[in-house]
């Protein structure tokens, strides 16, 4: 149980970045790594997987008020495609104000991504779009002239503008076998922060654990790049960014759960918690920058 701080009133929280993958494509190996690398326990995972309600009921416990659950396809890479997204969305329709489901299309592998994010937005209302260039392969400035030329990628942050949809993008790491790491670098958000000035870019895991200066950088520089702490374990925020307060006000909370390392969301709100940073600035970044965001009431 999250112990909330008198002093501040934290009353909810709003995480930013979870992840649930539907029953069968979790392996008994994969959550063997899982507990392992973050102490999660599988039964509890495996019995929230298949009922939403589960999952509702430790967000209520642990005052939870709402997380976004990525997707996106990425088949060549992780081995799952749409019915991934689906499943997302499917899990989070009946508690629309609670679970909000990010979804995706694959800018490599989808010529017109309009009409399925048409879908995605009209039959499950989807709340933002996740995008993973480290396991989608792709740069997210790929849509320029001098790059790629990848027109689909430019559909995809037009849709977005004009939806007022968040684009959440991976950036930093990841560790699958598969994955290619120079994609991760976040200075290609310049470019689409400059191109796209309207769209809200979600910077996740602020490139670590490798190019956290560009991602202060490309913070300071842009306005409409917000900075997910997901991925980055709290205690170690400030070793990675020892300027944070003075972007805290695009910064956003995000465990990354059930990702490696991640025992549990309320876990990582108590480690956010007790950091040494005025407490006005942690209910902004548990809880208001995501509201304003969002637009959650
Ligand atoms: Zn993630």
């Amino acid at each position: 149980m999250v112990v909330i701080s008198s002093e501040v009133n934290i009353l909810r929280v709003i995480d930013i970045h979870i992840h649930l993958a539907p029953p069968e494509v979790i392996s008994p190996g994969l959550l063997a790594v899982l507990k392992r690398f973050g102490g999660l326990d599988p039964d509890f995972y495996t019995s929230i997987t298949k009922n939403p309600e589960f999952f509702v009921k430790y967000m209520d416990e642990n005052n939870i008020h709402a997380v976004c659950i990525m997707s996106y396809p990425a088949p060549d890479v992780m081995g799952w495609g749409d019915d991934f997204v689906d499943f997302v969305m499917n899990y989070s329709k009946n508690y629309p104000d609670r679970l909000l489901p990010f979804g995706s299309v694959h800018p490599r592998f989808s010529e017109n991504p309009v009409p399925r994010l048409e879908e995605l937005l009209s039959k499950y209302d989807m709340r933002g779009i996740k995008l993973h260039p480290v396991h989608q392969l792709f740069k997210p400035n790929d849509y320029r002239p001098e790059e790629r030329g990848l027109k689909s990628l430019e559909k995809i942050y037009e849709f977005a503008v004009e939806n007022d949809l968040p684009v959440l993008f991976h950036t930093g790491t990841s560790m699958f076998p598969r994955a290619r790491n120079k994609y991760g670098d976040p200075i290609f958000l310049d470019d689409v922060a400059v191109d796209f000035p309207r769209m809200k870019i979600i910077m996740s895991h602020g490139g670590r654990p490798i190019w956290m200066q560009t991602a202060f950088f490309l913070l300071r520089r842009h306005k409409n790049i917000f900075l997910d702490i997901s991925g980055i374990p709290p205690r170690r925020l400030l070793t990675y960014f020892p300027r944070f307060v003075e972007i805290a006000d695009r910064a956003l909370f995000g465990s990354d759960w059930p990702g490696p390392g991640v025992k549990s969301i309320d876990y990582n709100v108590k480690e956010f918690l007790s950091l040494p940073i005025p407490e006005n600035i942690k209910k902004k970044v548990l809880f208001e920058n995501a509201q304003k965001l969002l637009g959650i009431k």
